[in-house]
């Protein structure tokens, strides 16, 4: 498989290229030449095949001759080391429950899938390769927990001192070996002109060879098809494809569902749930694309303003809205529309949403209430137990720690705290390098 750049000024490249890049040359996104066809047998088999097996052949055209087939079965089973279940919240409605990951977010499958590529990429770079992460909390997270103790590859994250929640905190500073955390003494904007400032510094990636690992990354934006698979494998009713409402910031994992229903994969109509946070809501209604500032909403991770991913779902629908319209909605979701949602849904059935989730499920039970045939699935992309402030408050019940965060939640912090500014950086680098 070749990719080309959505800015059509970069030469196609392998997806080792693009794995290692992230970013074409002339800053366009990567994207696959060909949308691959699955076909009815397989689309059929899902339901009977083994995880393993069904991750390897969806990936397995986008990866190419660039990994030998067993190292690639053996990335796709360390990928999907954790379940993904699809879990009955109404009569109408599912949660397809993408939080038991190690990092409770949906974020971990793209990050492990690329932190394991791009480890096996690195093997023969004679320099040393870096990932620099600036975080504003999950994001970094799900990064370091992915390159944890992958051979070849360091990370260093910037993340703000002080404005990231308790349990993102432990998740970015315990893991320690090839993981370093950076306090910034700023906010997140100063994190990000640091990581900015070290990719334009020549003296520094003449050593050292960098990487952003960012979520535009081919390797961690193609793997999140998968979740899709997952939820159809476990549809009840295959006469009767679901409606799939994906709460949407950056608009890459919705992308990833929309390929694979391009692939094949039997979907009735995707969602792109919004907080207000509208660009592309409003895209759809007067076909104006009007990037703003992020406002601050309980959703947190999704509080995107120019969302990168939007330009792959235009290239995928041959940039054409009529037909974009026809498979894909998106709607924008108050913080009380959140609450109210998060409230209702612990009354009725026990379920306990998270900010991100309960967008999701509003936008989602507002269609079927106007198209009353079908039935749907929202992605509960996060773990309410990483919003205790608004769930707790909201739902007045303690929201139990699950297990496999409960070790790291007693593990000691290690950071560095550093001021504001690039030579920090620089200084950290060079010391721990040389
Ligand atoms: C990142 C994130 C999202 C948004 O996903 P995109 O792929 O950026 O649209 C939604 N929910 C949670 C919890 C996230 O961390």
């Amino acid at each position: 498989m070749k990719y080309y750049s959505l800015q059509h000024n970069s030469p196609e490249v392998d997806f080792k290229t693009a794995t290692l890049l992230g970013q074409a040359p002339d800053k366009g996104l990567y994207f696959p030449r060909e949308v691959p066809q699955w076909s009815k047998t397989f689309i059929d088999s899902i339901h009977t095949l083994p995880i393993e097996e069904m991750a390897y052949q969806v990936m397995a055209p986008y990866v190419g001759n660039t990994l030998p087939e067993t190292v690639l079965r053996k990335i796709v089973t360390e990928t999907l080391s954790f379940d993904i279940p699809l879990v009955k919240v109404t009569e109408d409605i599912c949660s397809l429950e993408l939080f038991h990951g190690p990092t409770l977010a949906f974020k971990d499958v793209g990050a492990r899938f690329m932190s394991l590529c791009l480890g096996y990429f690195a093997r023969d770079k004679k320099e040393r390769v870096v990932v620099l992460v600036a975080t504003s909390g999950d994001t970094g997270g799900a990064v370091a927990n992915g390159f944890y103790e992958v051979p070849g590859v360091d990370v260093v994250i910037l993340y703000p001192s002080g404005k990231v929640s308790p349990v993102q905190e432990k998740q970015l500073t315990t893991l320690g070996k090839n993981i370093h955390a950076l306090e910034v003494l700023g906010n997140f904007d100063d994190c990000q002109r640091i990581v900015k400032t070290a990719f334009a510094d020549t003296e520094l990636t003449k050593n050292i060879f960098l990487t952003s690992a960012n979520s535009i990354n081919v390797a961690r934006w193609l793997p999140q098809q998968l979740y899709y698979l997952l939820a159809w494998k476990q549809w009840p009713e295959k006469d009767f494809p679901p409606i799939i409402s994906v709460p949407s910031g950056n608009f890459g994992n919705i992308c990833a569902g929309l390929m694979a229903y391009r692939s094949g994969l039997p979907v009735a109509h995707f969602i792109a749930a919004c907080n207000v946070n509208d660009v592309v809501p409003r895209y759809l209604k007067n076909e104006v694309y009007e990037p703003s500032r992020a406002i601050a909403t309980l959703s947190n991770a999704m509080d995107v303003g120019d969302p990168s991913n939007f330009v792959r779902i235009l290239e995928l629908f041959g940039q054409s809205i009529p037909g974009l319209r026809e498979m894909f909605s998106s709607v924008s979701i108050t913080d009380s529309e959140t609450e109210e949602t998060i409230r209702k849904v612990f009354k009725n059935s026990g379920y306990i949403l998270d900010p991100h989730g309960a967008v999701g499920y509003l936008a989602l039970e507002r269609y079927l209430s106007d198209h009353s045939t079908n039935k749907g699935i929202f992605l509960e992309t996060a773990h309410p137990v990483k919003f205790p402030e608004s769930v707790e408050r909201i739902t007045g019940n303690k929201i139990p720690v699950p297990e496999i965060v409960k070790p790291m939640m007693l593990a000691e912090k290690k950071s560095t705290l550093v001021p504001a500014d690039y030579t920090s950086l620089k200084d950290f680098l060079l010391k721990f390098l040389s």
